[in-house]
């Protein structure tokens, strides 16, 4: 039977030394500050929006909210990650995906100053993340290390299989486990021989948003399963892509959907917020 990791308490640790952060900020006169732009009205992201909003008030980060209605134009939207680029008291700008139909998200993306992109997705955040060399880390992936970290499992040297190729998870996460040390594959829809593949892994990292897709037969006896997937089972019921119950006997660590790696996504976006201004009050770690 598996170790269950927690990403809530591990999360939980995280947010008080963010708060710690803060509090040492504060003596110098730096309060961190997000905005988090929303458009439209999608039931799912404007609750992940408040979530944001709370998470950053617990540890005293400055948050703004901008919501924009759904028959918004594109220009509307560049014309206020412009005005948000230039704010001083911002330190970190957060556009919640997904954009209505219609919007050009990379583009959006690509117009917010990179030293405010708490996300990590414009490709200068992405490229320095290529070579090794950043400030920011995506907050999906960093937290994935994290739990790992948590568990006080050794990535280097570890076969590592991370299942998706996003540009927000499964990439990033290929590239963070890389820099640990792993021997890393990534495997996609396209990939042949996946259960075979999968099951050969020390740490297997699932990203596949297909609800209880990994089983016994794809991991190996001890290893680590992470599973970042966010679904909905054939009951509605919240579940990751790993088929919990079945796998849980097998391997030596996994995490649980809810309760693993989700807490840890605004863990690491509010890291990330103070980061942003230390850089940005020219305050070098
Ligand atoms: P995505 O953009 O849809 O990517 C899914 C990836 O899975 C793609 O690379 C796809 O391959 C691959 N895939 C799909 N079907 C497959 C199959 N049958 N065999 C092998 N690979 C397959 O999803 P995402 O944005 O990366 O998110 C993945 C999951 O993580 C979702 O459940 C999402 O809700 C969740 N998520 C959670 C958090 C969190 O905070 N916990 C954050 C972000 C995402 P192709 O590239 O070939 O299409």
């Amino acid at each position: 039977m598996a170790a269950i990791i927690n990403g809530k308490d591990v999360a939980a640790k995280i947010r008080e030394e963010v708060a710690a952060d803060v509090k040492k900020l504060e003596q110098q006169g730096i309060t961190p500050g997000l905005a988090v732009v929303i458009v439209g009205d999608d039931p799912a992201s404007k609750t992940y929006v408040k979530n944001k909003k709370l998470a950053c008030e617990a540890v005293g980060i400055y948050s703004e909210e901008y919501a924009l209605p759904a028959n918004a134009t594109q220009e509307e939207l560049l014309t206020l990650v412009h005005q948000l680029n230039k704010k001083q008291d911002i330190d970190g700008i957060l556009v919640q995906s997904p954009l209505p139909d219609g919007f050009n998200e990379q583009l959006v993306i690509e117009n917010i100053n990179p030293q405010k992109d708490v996300d990590a997705f414009h490709p200068v955040n992405v490229g320095r993340i290529m070579i090794g060399d950043y400030s920011f880390l995506p907050c999906t992936p960093a937290g994935v290390i994290e739990l790992i970290h948590a568990a006080g499992v050794e990535i280097q040297g570890k076969r590592c299989v991370v299942i998706g190729r996003s540009n927000i998870v499964g990439k990033p996460m290929a590239m963070l486990l890389l820099h640990e040390h792993g021997t890393v594959t990534v495997c996609h829809s396209r990939t042949e021989h996946l259960a075979q593949i999968c099951s050969q892994a020390d740490i297997l990292v699932a990203a596949v948003g297909k609800a209880k897709f990994v089983k016994e037969d794809m991991v190996k006896e001890g290893a680590v399963v992470i599973d970042v997937g966010m679904n909905r089972d054939e009951n509605g019921k919240l579940c990751g892509d790993v088929d919990f119950n079945s796998v849980e006997k097998k391997v030596s660590f996994i995490t649980p959907v809810p309760g693993g790696v989700g807490p840890m996504t605004i863990a690491m976006l509010l890291k990330n917020t103070v980061t942003a201004a230390k850089h940005q009050a020219g305050i070098v770690d």
